[in-house]
């Protein structure tokens, strides 16, 4: 069960030292507030981390770094390699990237997560599918641990719990992750100001890429399937980068009567990352892992081989056998 998980999750920390804590490609607000939060936490246990990540950490999310550094691996390929990982927030062994390369032989790795489709692959799992966010695991773990929840580690732990349950509206927004962000707030935490700067503010590039994709909205099986898409002349001529590609989404799948949006991104001629999102009772991590990817009943994802519009046609064609 979940509290023997804890209990080993907890050993695992206290019999090592020298971490590797490593999120998924392309962080968002949750793998970012995990990798901190992960990091505050060592620091409190007098543990030496380092953190490393393949895609670097969103600029708007780096208040929550304190003294931290993140390495981005694309860009500075550690000397050393590491034994003992921690990773947060990934569902499986993939989602971690080039990252991997980093591991020495007979590396052991505490995965700790909240992915349905989590496949443990780990020595040590923590995983807790009916958590909002990573971070509200490792809430879980900090109280375990005995470590004090100063304001920087609430912080982290807010700021996943805020992005991932999209400003405390999604279904994952159970009573327990409202009693953590109280508790939160109680400690300090100033959370307009987080919801201001991670949910509110659009950047420039944001904005236009915006104004561009809504001209490519459309829709299939009689407007319960609605997607936009988002080229690689899009992203050069606005100057977007991938993080303003976040929330684009939620255009498609926030019209009435849509039950399944996506976001088809062209990552490179030949391969475009698919968003997908659930309105109603269709379970897209299904749809996603059909082509290789996972996540969750009503936020997934994937990537595919081809070019965009072979990538609809082959999603949008699996979306409607799920809504048949
Ligand atoms: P997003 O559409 O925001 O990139 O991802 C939505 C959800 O699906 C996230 O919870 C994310 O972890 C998961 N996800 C996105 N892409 C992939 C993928 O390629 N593989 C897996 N396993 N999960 C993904
Ligand atoms: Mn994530
Ligand atoms: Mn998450």
């Amino acid at each position: 069960g979940y509290e023997a998980q804890l209990r080993s999750a907890a050993e695992f920390i206290r019999n090592n030292d020298d971490f590797l804590v490593v999120s998924h490609v392309q962080p968002d607000g949750d793998a970012s507030g995990s990798t901190f939060a992960m990091a505050w936490l060592l620091k409190s246990l007098n543990k030496k981390a380092t953190l490393i990540n393949e895609g670097r950490i969103p600029e708007k999310f780096m208040y929550m770094a304190g003294s931290f550094s993140v390495i981005p691996y694309e860009l500075e390929r550690p000397e050393r390699t590491f034994r003992t990982i921690i990773s947060v927030d990934c569902a499986d062994f993939e989602r971690i990237g080039q990252v991997r390369s980093c591991f020495a032989p007979q590396w052991q790795l505490l995965n700790i997560d909240h992915h349905a489709t989590n496949d443990n692959f780990g020595q040590v799992n923590l995983v807790r599918a009916d958590a909002a966010a990573t971070v509200e695991v490792l809430y879980d773990l900090a109280l375990e641990l005995g470590v004090e929840l100063t304001r920087e580690l609430s912080i982290c732990i807010y700021s996943g719990l805020l992005t991932d349950t999209g400003g405390f509206r999604y279904a994952n927004t159970t009573p327990k992750v409202l009693q953590i962000a109280a508790d939160m707030l109680a400690r300090g935490v100033q959370g307009h100001k987080l919801a201001e700067r991670l949910l509110e503010t659009m950047t420039y590039g944001q904005v236009s890429l915006l104004k561009r994709s809504l001209s490519t909205l459309s829709f299939a099986h009689n407007n319960r399937a609605a997607w936009l898409y988002v080229t690689l002349d899009d992203l050069s001529s606005t100057e977007a980068t991938s993080e303003d590609m976040d929330g684009l989404v939620n255009y498609a799948r926030n019209v009435e009567g849509v039950e399944v949006g996506m976001l088809f991104k062209e990552k490179q001629p030949g391969s475009v990352k698919v968003s997908l999102r659930s309105a109603g009772q269709a379970d897209v991590a299904a749809i996603a892992k059909r082509f290789g990817g996972g996540g969750h009943v009503r936020a997934a994802g994937c990537t595919i081989s081809g070019s965009l519009e072979e990538a609809i046609e082959q999603v949008v064609k699996e979306v409607g056998k799920e809504l048949s």
